[in-house]
């Protein structure tokens, strides 16, 4: 392969993919490369949560657009994403949380966002049956859900029907520059020259980044889900209390806890400073381990050729769930839920989560080298952004400026002395 692009998009998750979306509607030439297959990693394994409830102040205008692009989504891609608009909802059961709601619904309505604080009656209407240990609930009604493996899979449908060309098993070794300026990429199956690069590599685009003498802190936590067969249609508001659980259409359950865990890595301890705030008030949600990946993601921190080799054999980040954190969570629905007594768990998969020490990810075009544009590190709520990620990171390309502030997500918030600390609420 030796060919020529506008736009070289690094990853086929939900970002790149849409990225790819977007700018091959605007006209550019894209060609997205992809070590393994489309949303074979988070964007395929996570919850399914479309939120704008909960979010850090800065992405709620991001995600408030990004609610309107769902809601025609399935139109405009003319493929079925198991879109649900029946809300988001989350409990609390102290008086202190109840505070902290109310300050974020608060905070909320000043960009024209409405949620509600609901009363155990009216949780008993909007979950019937439930068991919920709460004072009440917080519900924004115009939040949603949709199935991840079909999104990522239409917008790259949709891309390649505006000419965007998708590579899976092409690895991306290494960014080119010359004179400060990206000039292309190497892959695994050759060069490719472009004037501009996306990084959308999640997981590793602080080890890509690298490459380029760009730092940027980002940590991997592991987080199981459980999809249990069928139940009772309940309600479909997704929604979080101590358990996690989407009910789809077809009655199964997508279930999961805040429990994470974190493989231990050459990374832990090079990102290490940056995370140990967030570490230390989340110790006891979260699990260390020295596993197989300790051992096998140490030399591609050292050496192009080494990150190479990485890539290649990890074509997927396949985790093993944690079976026993799993087995917990399907009890505590029983629970919480007592008409979901007969449901089993029918499948559970795990996936690693790319976290940022404020929670935020990373949307911005650099100056150094000019020409990388990142769209990177969601921390664990990207999903739901994907398709305003796309949208914005082509505005950023082919308009030079984003319709929405970009400000919170620059690259350079890592390395300026800005204090890094998550402001959402989940
Ligand atoms: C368990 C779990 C639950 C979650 N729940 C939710 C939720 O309910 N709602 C929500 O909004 N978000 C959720 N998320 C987060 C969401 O899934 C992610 O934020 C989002 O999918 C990130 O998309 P991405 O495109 O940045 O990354 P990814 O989907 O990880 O895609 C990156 C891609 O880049 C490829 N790649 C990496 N390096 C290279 C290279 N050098 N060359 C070529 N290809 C490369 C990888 O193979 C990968 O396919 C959850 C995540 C997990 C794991």
């Amino acid at each position: 392969m030796d060919r020529t692009a506008d736009v070289v998009v690094i990853g086929a998750g939900i970002a790149g993919t849409a990225a790819a979306y977007y700018l091959a509607k605007g006209g550019a030439k894209v060609v997205v490369c992809e070590k393994g297959e489309i949303a074979g990693e988070q964007s395929s394994r996570n919850w399914g949560f479309v939120r704008q409830q909960g979010r850090d102040p800065a992405e709620i205008p991001l995600m408030m657009e990004a609610n309107k692009i769902w809601r025609g989504l399935e139109r405009e891609l003319n493929a079925d994403l198991e879109w649900l608009a029946a809300g988001n909802l989350v409990t609390f059961a102290t008086e202190e949380e109840r505070a902290g709601w109310e300050n974020w619904q608060k905070t909320a309505a000043q960009y024209g966002l409405s949620s509600r604080i609901l009363g155990r009656t009216e949780l008993e209407a909007m979950v019937p049956g439930n068991a919920f240990d709460c004072l009440g609930g917080i519900f924004t009604e115009s939040d949603g859900q949709a199935e991840p493996a079909k999104v990522t899979a239409a917008l790259a449908r949709a891309a390649e029907g505006r000419g965007a060309e998708f590579f899976s098993q092409c690895a991306v070794y290494e960014v080119e520059t010359t004179g400060g300026a990206v000039s292309g990429v190497i892959t695994e199956r050759g060069a490719i020259r472009a004037p501009v690069v996306v990084c959308a590599a999640g997981a590793w685009s602080s080890r890509m980044l690298r490459t380029l003498g760009l730092r940027l802190p980002q940590m991997w936590v592991k987080g199981s889900v459980a999809r249990t067969t069928p139940g009772p249609i309940i309600s479909h508001t997704a929604t979080w209390t101590g358990v996690a659980f989407r009910q789809r259409r077809d009655g199964t359950f997508n279930i999961a806890t805040r429990s994470a865990d974190h493989d231990l890595t050459i990374d832990s301890l090079l990102n290490m400073p940056a995370f140990l705030g967030s570490f230390a008030r989340n110790k006891r949600a979260i699990k260390l381990h020295l596993n197989r990946l300790s051992l096998e993601l140490i030399a591609g921190s050292f050496s192009t050729a080494a990150l190479g080799r990485e890539l290649t054999s990890h074509r997927i980040l396949d985790p093993a769930p944690n079976h026993r954190v799993l087995r917990r969570t399907l009890a505590e629905l029983h629970r919480l839920l007592p008409a979901t007594a007969a449901v089993e768990i029918d499948r559970s998969w795990a996936g690693y989560i790319d976290m940022t020490p404020d929670m935020l990810p990373a949307i911005d075009a650099v100056s150094q080298p000019s020409g990388l544009i990142m769209a990177t590190g969601f921390s664990g709520h990207g999903f739901g952004m994907g398709p305003i990620v796309g949208r914005l990171v082509a505005e950023l390309i082919q308009r030079g400026k984003p319709s929405l502030d970009l400000g919170a997500f620059r690259f350079g918030r890592f390395h300026d002395g800005t204090k890094l600390k998550p402001h959402s609420v989940v």
